[in-house]
C-alpha cells in the first residue's frame, strides 16, 4: 500500500517546511540577479525576493513580500502548479532540482499566523467611491483587496453561505485545508470589505441594478454549470457533476453516501480530484473513463500520477453511452463505447461523476457588459489556476481605478 492510499479525506496529504528545512532550502537558492522565478508567477508573488528573505531568515520580510503581491499566498503556496510556472523557470533546475518554491511561501505564511502579523491595511479615510464585485472567488478576493487598499469601499455579493469560490466548494481539502482558506479570506475582511453571503445576482439585470449603487461592478462568478452529454439515464439517481459531488463532500466534511463503485468520466484535473476525493471517502473501486489517450489527457502530470499512485485505473478512449438504473431510478451500470466503435464496455458503478467541462451559467455566458462593468477571473480567461484569477482579479482592479480616476495604493 502506497503512502497515499492511506490518507483519508480532509487528512493532509504533505508535510510543512519548520524552521531547519526551510532553511536548508532557502539556502540553495541561487539568489539569482534576474529572478527567473518571479518571472513565472502571473500574480507577481516574487519568490526571488522573499527566498532571499527567508535565506537571510528574515520571516517577517518574507511574508510581506508575498502577502503585498498576492492577497492568496496561503491558498497559492498549497495549490499552483510550480512544475508549470515558477519552478519551471527557477535556473537549479539546470543543476539538480528547482528550488521548492510552493513549500517555502507555505513556511512564510505560516510564519505571518503564527506571530499575528497584521500586513496589509486599509487607510482610514475612504476617498468616497463604491464597487461591488459579483462572487467570492479568487479573481473577486484579489480585486476587491487591490480596491480597499487605494481607499475604495467594496462589497462582495457571494451566491452560496461560504466565500472562496472553487477554493471553498472544490478543492479537496486533503490539498487545501480550510483553515488556510480561512486564514487567507480573514486578511481580506480585516480590510473592512463587507461580504453579503447567499446573494446571487443575476446576469445582465442584476449587474445594472447594482450600478445604480455603486460606481463600478467587478463580475469574478467564474464556471459554475457543468456540460453533461445527453445520453439515456443522464438523470439517474447517484449522478453528479464534479461541482455537485466536490461541493457535496466538502459541505458535508465527507460524511456522504457513495457505495463501493465509483466511475469518473473525465481526463482533467477536476477528474483526478474527484477520483482522490472518492478514495479518500472510502470508496472500494474507483475508475476513470477518458474518451481520449492519456497523452491527451489536460490534466497535469503529476496529478495523473497521483491517482494511479493511488490505485485508480484510467481507462482510455471510451465514451460515455448509456447509464442503466435499477427500479429506484438509482444507477447501477454504465456503458461505453471505444473510440472506432468496435468495442463495448459495461462497469458497474453506484456512482458516477461528471468532470468534463464547467462552462458559465446562461445568465452570464456570452454577457454584453455596460459601461463601468468589469469582469475576470475564469469567466473571462475560460478556466485556468488560481493564481491566474488573483492576476486577473488584481488587473481589473487596475482598470476600475483608472475608470474612476482613482490612484493605485502604495
Ligand atoms: C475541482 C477544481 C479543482 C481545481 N484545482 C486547482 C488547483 O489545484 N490549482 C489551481 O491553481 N487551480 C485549480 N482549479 C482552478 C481554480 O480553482 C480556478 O481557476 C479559480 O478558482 C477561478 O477563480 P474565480 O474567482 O474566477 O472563480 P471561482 O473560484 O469559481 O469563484 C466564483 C465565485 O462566484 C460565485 N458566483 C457565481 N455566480 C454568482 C452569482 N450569479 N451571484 C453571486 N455569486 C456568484 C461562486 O459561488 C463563486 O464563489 C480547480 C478548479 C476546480 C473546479
Ligand atoms: S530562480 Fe531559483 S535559484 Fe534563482 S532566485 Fe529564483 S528560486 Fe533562487
Amino acid at each position: 500500500m502506497s503512502f497515499v492510499d492511506k490518507i483519508k479525506y480532509g487528512e493532509k496529504a504533505e508535510q510543512d517546511f519548520n524552521i531547519r528545512t526551510a532553511m536548508e532550502e532557502a539556502t540553495r537558492c541561487l539568489l539569482c540577479e534576474d529572478a527567473p522565478c518571479s518571472k513565472g508567477c502571473p500574480a507577481g508573488t516574487n519568490p526571488g525576493k522573499f527566498i532571499r528573505s527567508i535565506r537571510l531568515r528574515n520571516f517577517k520580510g518574507a511574508a510581506e513580500t508575498i502577502r503585498e503581491n498576492n492577497i492568496l499566498g496561503g491558498c497559492c503556496s498549497l495549490v499552483c502548479p510550480y512544475g508549470n510556472l515558477c519552478e519551471k523557470e527557477c535556473a537549479r533546475c539546470g543543476i539538480d532540482e528547482p528550488i521548492k518554491i510552493g513549500k517555502l511561501q507555505k513556511f512564510a505564511i505560516d510564519h505571518e499566523k503564527e506571530s499575528g502579523m497584521k500586513i496589509l491595511k486599509a487607510p482610514e479615510k475612504k476617498i468616497g467611491k463604491k464597487v461591488a464585485c459579483i462572487g467570492s472567488g479568487p479573481a473577486s478576493l484579489a480585486c476587491a483587496t487591490e480596491l480597499a487598499l487605494a481607499g475604495i469601499d467594496v462589497t462582495i455579493f457571494e451566491q452560496f453561505d461560504q466565500p472562496g469560490g472553487v477554493l471553498t466548494y472544490g478543492i479537496t481539502p486533503s490539498r487545501l485545508p480550510q483553515e488556510v482558506i480561512d486564514h487567507d479570506i480573514q486578511q481580506v475582511k480585516d480590510l473592512g470589505i463587507e461580504f453579503k453571503m447567499n446573494t446571487r445576482i443575476d446576469g445582465k439585470d442584476g449587474v445594472e441594478k447594482l450600478l445604480k449603487e455603486f460606481d463600478s461592478v467587478f463580475v469574478g462568478v467564474g464556471l459554475w454549470d457543468a456540460s453533461v452529454p445527453q445520453i439515456k439515464g443522464i438523470d439517474a439517481k447517484g449522478v453528479y457533476t464534479a461541482q455537485e459531488f466536490l461541493k457535496n463532500a466538502r459541505e458535508n466534511n465527507g460524511n456522504i453516501e457513495l457505495g463501493n463503485d465509483i466511475l469518473v468520466i473525465g481526463g482533467g484535473d477536476v477528474a483526478m480530484d474527484c477520483a482522490s476525493t472518492s478514495k479518500q471517502l472510502g470508496a472500494k473501486n474507483v475508475a476513470i473513463v477518458y474518451r481520449r489517450t492519456i497523452e491527451e489527457a489536460p490534466a497535469y502530470y503529476e496529478e495523473i500520477r497521483y491517482i494511479q499512485n493511488m490505485g485508480v485505473p484510467m481507462i482510455t478512449r471510451f465514451a460515455p453511452e448509456e447509464i442503466l438504473t435499477d427500479s429506484d431510478g438509482k444507477v447501477e451500470k454504465m456503458l461505453f463505447k471505444s473510440w472506432d466503435n468496435v468495442s463495448e464496455l459495461s462497469m458497474k458503478a453506484d456512482t458516477v461523476v461528471f468532470a468534463i467541462g464547467q462552462k458559465a451559467s446562461d445568465d452570464y455566458a456570452n454577457i454584453n457588459l455596460p459601461d463601468g462593468v468589469f469582469a475576470n477571473g475564469d469567466l473571462v480567461n475560460g478556466g485556468l489556476t488560481v493564481v491566474q484569477a488573483v492576476a486577473d482579479g488584481k488587473k481589473s482592479a487596475l482598470d476600475i481605478m483608472n475608470y474612476l480616476g482613482v490612484k493605485e495604493a502604495k
